[in-house]
């Protein structure tokens, strides 16, 4: 008996199963008191360290996608959205768009939940051992300028391609140049109809013009971004200002306006929300 379990230590320590070594003890106790089968024991071994393993994994993937700080659909209260529709964002975290290499837009003013149901959206791809990559507009559009700076930009390209979900978040809070619009376009280009897409952005896709600095740019973005696309738009009030409910205007608090509360001007970000021109689904 003590052979045999110094044998499977050993194999477990030759395996790296340290969770399942941790509870070997434990479990061989439960099983002399016939608390469970032979088989409960194995099961048990093997659960600990897949568990264990699984959770590692998904902390790294949160990492590595840069998912962190972590956003999840359970933390998101959708009774403090009523114009969401939470059946909708239920279907798309069973990650079908991935698959379909679908783009979805989620629309609405600051402090809507945008980031926040992106980043659940894509918790939930990494859970399910998908690829995923998220950054803002500018901070890709910046990854792309420094590799074609460095003669680089078909490597970034493909890092970018790598990845069967990247999150364009915050698309409309900071003008895009001219060239930088035509690097995205590349980006875009390339995953059309072969990778998933979350786009987040507080602008109309009229006045994608002005985001990007280049109308033509703007339309063949919009060309590829739309087909295929699900959009969710969001009319509510900023969850980041409820605790201020007091000072925000009775009218605005009570109609989930999409004009932001007179006291949105922080951190300098432009306080440009204008109604949303074009709908989809
Ligand atoms: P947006 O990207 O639309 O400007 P965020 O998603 O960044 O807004 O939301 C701002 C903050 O409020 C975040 O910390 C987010 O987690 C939280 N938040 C927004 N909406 C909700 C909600 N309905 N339930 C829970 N937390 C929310
Ligand atoms: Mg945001």
């Amino acid at each position: 008996m003590t052979q045999v379990l110094d044998r499977i230590r050993a194999s477990l320590i030759g395996l790296r199963m340290p969770k399942a070594l941790e509870s070997l003890d434990h479990m061989m106790r439960c099983l002399e008191r016939g608390e469970i089968s032979a088989l409960e024991a194995i099961d048990g071994l093997l659960a600990q360290e897949h568990g264990n393993r699984e959770g590692r994994r998904v902390t790294m993937g949160m990492k590595t996608s840069r998912l962190v700080p972590i956003k999840t659909i359970e933390g998101f209260d959708f009774s403090f959205q009523p114009s969401l529709d939470r059946e909708r964002i239920l279907a798309l975290a069973q990650l079908d768009f991935i698959e379909r290499a679908q783009v979805v837009h989620l629309l609405g003013p600051p402090g809507t939940g945008k980031s926040h149901l992106a980043t659940a959206l894509g918790v939930e791809a990494v859970r399910a051992g998908k690829r995923v990559y998220r950054a803002t507009l500018a901070e890709v559009v910046d990854m792309l300028s420094r590799a074609e700076r460095d003669g680089r930009l078909p490597e970034r390209l493909r890092f970018f391609a790598r990845n069967s979900l990247l999150i364009v978040d915050e698309i409309g809070y900071l003008p895009i140049t001219p060239g930088g619009a035509n690097l995205f376009f590349q980006l875009v280009n390339q995953r059309y109809e072969k990778g998933a897409m979350i786009l987040t952005s507080n602008r109309g896709f009229a006045e994608w013009g002005e985001v990007f600095g280049d109308p033509v740019v703007a339309t063949a973005l919009l060309d590829r971004l739309l087909h295929h696309a699900v959009v969710v738009q969001i009319e509510g009030a900023s969850y980041r200002l409820r605790a201020h409910a007091d000072l925000i205007p009775e009218h605005t608090r009570s109609h989930a306006s999409i004009t932001p509360p007179p006291l949105q001007k922080r951190r300098g970000r432009p306080p440009k929300h204008r109604s949303f021109d074009l709908q989809i689904g």
